[in-house]
């Protein structure tokens, strides 16, 4: 058992994160707090982090307790995400505001987190009002959000606010490198592609998105179509991205057992595994969604450069700069350009709106070879 494993776990927030230490150790815990800052640089895992402190000091991320608030199961922990494309509901806030109200297991804080806070729908902002001000004892609330503009300033002035910073690309390059074991020319592909946000990059780089990259620019910036070389691109993109969304079925089924095992002999337990493999369904639905973005983002990225070579910019604005000599043979004209981004964002409205990712990807590949 490491302590404060958990925290150090978080990149790049030094200051954020003994500001929160400090608060625990001093015992001048806030009953709610506000993390805000750009998407993507921690702020829902530093939550989860705080979240397992109060209630194991060592926030050693391997006892029954850390690993509950890590799978949100634990029963004094609480966690709140937008539910579908509306947002957080106001029977979300009223179901939570019954769960505050149950006495917390001995000498246990009950910590809630309230992940997108900006998307709580203003009914569901003011039923939350009250219980925000005057929570229960041992009550901690934890609100998360990327986009100030969206939170309402009643909600805002009741919380403690943290503000978390962004990482730069340097910065987020050297966590991949250093703490990822991802190679350099992956780290700054990833980081360049997913605009610094750091668990993009991470995820782009596990998914093995980046090693079909050759494939891809294959496929792009050949001078001789074919069809069955842009079947196989699409077919692999897929892949990937059923690749990752398996990989996290397997840590979800594993959290459903261990979730059961800690309910067991609930009345609830049926409304439990409903909502915990609804949740799981979201989860695998906006990896799945995010795998096919980047991989658009990957095409767009390679036009972007012979762009780049065009207007004889700099290599050091290359994304895919190890590419550099296939780029520079490229023969893009400005209209090939053109219908090639309008077909890349066809391709994403396909994708949105559930077409076949296949034939989604096919379509795609088929008519930017036909384009160049
Ligand atoms: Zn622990």
């Amino acid at each position: 058992m490491e302590d404060n494993f958990l925290w150090e776990q978080i990149q790049g927030h030094d200051r954020e994160i003994s500001l929160l230490q400090g608060v625990i150790d001093k015992g001048r815990l806030a009953h709610a707090y506000l993390f805000y800052g750009p998407r993507g640089v921690g702020k829902s895992k530093t939550a989860h982090a705080f979240a397992s402190t109060l209630n194991c000091a060592q926030a050693c991320g391997t006892c029954i307790s850390c690993r509950g608030v890590q799978a949100r199961t634990h029963p004094d922990f609480i966690y709140i995400e937008p539910q579908g494309a509306q947002g957080i509901l106001l029977d979300q806030i009223k179901t939570l505001i019954k769960r505050v109200k149950l006495k917390a297991h001995a000498g246990n804080y009950r910590v809630i987190i309230i992940d997108e806070a900006h998307k709580l729908l203003p009914e569901a902002a003011n039923a939350l009002l009250k219980t925000l001000e005057e929570p229960p004892e041992r009550v901690v609330f934890i609100l998360v959000a990327h986009d100030m503009s969206r939170v309402l300033s009643t909600i805002s002035s009741r919380c403690q606010r943290v503000r978390f910073g962004a990482l730069g690309n340097e910065v987020a390059r050297d966590i991949l490198i250093k703490d990822h074991k991802v190679s350099k020319d992956k780290a700054e592909l990833a980081v360049a592609l997913s605009g610094g946000i750091i668990g993009e990059a991470l995820e782009m780089a596990a998914s093995g998105l980046l090693n079909v990259r050759n494939d891809m620019a294959g496929v792009l910036l050949s001078k001789t179509p074919s069809t069955a070389r842009s079947a196989a691109l699409a077919a692999k993109l897929v892949a990937v991205a059923k690749k990752q969304t398996l990989k996290v079925k397997k840590t979800q089924d594993a959290e459903l057992a261990e979730a059961l095992s800690m309910v067991e002999g609930s009345k609830s337990i049926s409304g439990f595994k409903r909502d915990l493999a609804a949740r799981h369904h979201r989860e695998r639905a906006r990896l799945e969604q995010q795998c096919f973005r980047q991989s658009l983002a990957l095409v767009a990225s390679i036009y972007r450069d012979t762009l780049v070579i065009r207007e004889n910019g700099d290599d050091k604005f290359l994304a895919n700069s190890d590419l550099i000599m296939e780029l520079k043979d490229a023969e893009i004209t400005r209209s090939a350009m053109r219908s090639a981004l309008a077909d890349i964002s066809l391709a994403k409205q396909h994708l949105e709106r559930n077409v076949s990712p296949l034939l989604a990807f096919e379509n795609l590949f088929f008519s930017l070879e036909a384009v160049v």
